[in-house]
């Protein structure tokens, strides 16, 4: 299993891969399925019947074919995005060495094994699959198996938790000079705004020195 880390594959982190689809997947998985705060608010992931549909609105991020999920399989997959955070909080929070051993448990426990794999006319690729048939454990291994190729790479600095206040969604970074710091723009326009307001808050003592 250690091998699907191995030179040939990370070469091919260039985010079209199959290792970026399921990257995608594992951030959208976490942003949809984790409570905590988004872009300012307090969060708490969707219930009912909003649970399938954000789970399959999730997947279909890295594989457009994909059907929707039943609930009792979307319910399923709340563990997994909690499993994946904590990989993305160990990475922000520099401690790689945990990330590595989590992301290492999620390989031994979802039984991932890498697997070529040809349909809907692409050539033939590499899928990551689980140890059983259960679409939660297979996707469980493929975003385990995809933040190890990431791990495992020089681009390892590239899983991120947002850096705004109230906000604890996480991303990948896939800009030219890995200089993001923000899940979305939404979060980095209110900081952009918060700065801006510091600096001209009216009421503030004036900079210059006042006549006496
Ligand atoms: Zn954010």
């Amino acid at each position: 299993m250690t091998n699907v880390s191995g030179e040939e594959v990370t070469g091919q982190v260039d985010f079209t891969s199959h290792a970026s689809a399921v990257v995608t997947v594992a951030v959208r998985l976490v942003n949809a399925l984790t409570p905590g705060e988004a872009h300012g608010r307090p969060y708490l992931p969707p219930a009912g019947r909003a649970l399938p549909a954000a789970v399959t609105a999730a997947l279909r991020a890295g594989q457009k074919d994909v059907r929707q999920v039943t609930p009792a399989e979307a319910a399923q997959f709340g563990a997994v995005a909690t499993a994946i955070r904590s990989v993305f909080d160990a990475m922000a929070a520099g401690h790689t060495d945990t990330a590595a051993r989590l992301v290492n448990e999620m390989l031994a426990s979802t039984g991932a094994r890498p697997r070529l794999d040809r349909h809907d006319g692409e050539p033939w690729h590499l899928h990551f699959h689980g140890a059983e048939d259960s679409p939660v454990t297979a996707w469980a291994a493929g975003c385990a198996t995809g933040l190890a190729v990431v791990l495992g790479s020089d681009q390892q600095g590239r899983l991120g938790v947002c850096t705004a206040p109230r906000c604890d969604r996480v991303f990948v970074d896939t800009s030219r000079n890995a200089t993001r710091r923000f899940c979305s723009t939404s979060c980095q326009n209110r900081v952009k705004a918060a700065s801006f307001r510091a600096v001209h808050r009216p009421g503030q003592p004036n900079k210059k020195p006042t006549p006496a």
